[in-house]
């Protein structure tokens, strides 16, 4: 898809939980080549919002496009394999598998079910097949020279840099990130700053949750705010910020 066109669009989503309105009839588009920012504050839907779009949960009204066919009944593995990736609020490696390996339990969700070798039953050719795909990622995202540590030791922002490598396996044409900037050091959010944009530049359409205001005003192209399900705002980063809902929600008052 050409740069700005829409890659992924929602239209009228709402999920219930009992009672509760998770979602509320949330509409919004992400384009190819930019990077569209799903801020709010907690439990104001997004994590639900992202469990919809990768199909872990199926909505209670609303139609999901991706590249315009819907997508909003199918399973969450053969979303993945048409191209949408994610990654999930809490780092989901295996922590006893090393990076490299780690990597290619992505690269699998390409072609076949099941995990590296002996876990997948992969003959030799397809495991070769999955190795190099993970090397190719692991030096895309500058993760290549850790490849034999054990994913339990690396720091807190090179695993959320490795669950991208693991997510960009499948060759995404969108990437779904589940703040992938929470709890890491000054330094780290810069280096996943500088990744993101750079996959934004290579074409991948990011959406990106956060509640860190000032980590997704630095890279977003366009802003999204979500207040109890609903969409409080959109537009550019800048007149967002500004917008005075938006104060109020996070400011409270
Ligand atoms: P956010 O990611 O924006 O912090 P969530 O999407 O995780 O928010 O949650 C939105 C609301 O839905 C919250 O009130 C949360 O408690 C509720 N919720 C999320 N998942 C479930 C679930 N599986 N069952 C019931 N309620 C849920
Ligand atoms: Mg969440």
């Amino acid at each position: 898809p050409a740069r700005g066109e829409p890659v992924l669009s929602i239209d009228g989503v709402q999920k219930n939980f009992g009672g509760l309105v998770a979602v509320n009839r949330l509409s919004f588009q992400v384009e190819a080549g930019g990077i569209l920012g799903l801020l709010g504050p907690n439990g104001a839907g997004k994590s639900t919002m992202f469990n919809l779009i990768s199909g872990v949960l199926n909505a209670s009204a609303g139609e999901i496009r991706f590249l315009g066919r819907r997508i909003d009944r199918l399973r969450s593995r053969a979303i993945a394999s048409c191209g949408i990736a994610r990654t999930f609020q809490h780092v989901k490696l295996v922590p006893s598998m090393t990076v490299l390996e780690n990597a290619a339990l992505g690269a699998h969700l390409r072609g076949r079910s099941g995990l590296v070798r002996s876990v997948l039953r992969l003959d030799r050719a397809e495991e070769a097949r999955l190795l190099a795909e993970a090397a190719h990622q692991l030096e895309r995202v500058g993760l290549w020279a850790q490849r034999d540590e054990l994913a339990a030791n690396l720091p807190l922002g090179q695993q959320r840099v490795l669950e991208i490598a693991r997510a960009l396996a499948v060759d995404p044409v969108v990437l779904l990130l589940d703040e992938p900037a929470a709890g890491l050091r000054y330094k780290e959010k810069q280096a996943l700053a500088g990744l993101l944009l750079r996959l934004r530049d290579e074409g991948v359409a990011v959406l990106l949750v956060e509640h860190d205001m000032d980590f997704i005003l630095g890279i977003t192209d366009r802003l999204v705010v979500m207040h109890y399900g609903q969409k409080l705002a959109e537009g550019a980063p800048r007149d967002v910020q500004a917008n005075a809902d938006v104060q109020l929600a996070y400011l409270g008052a």
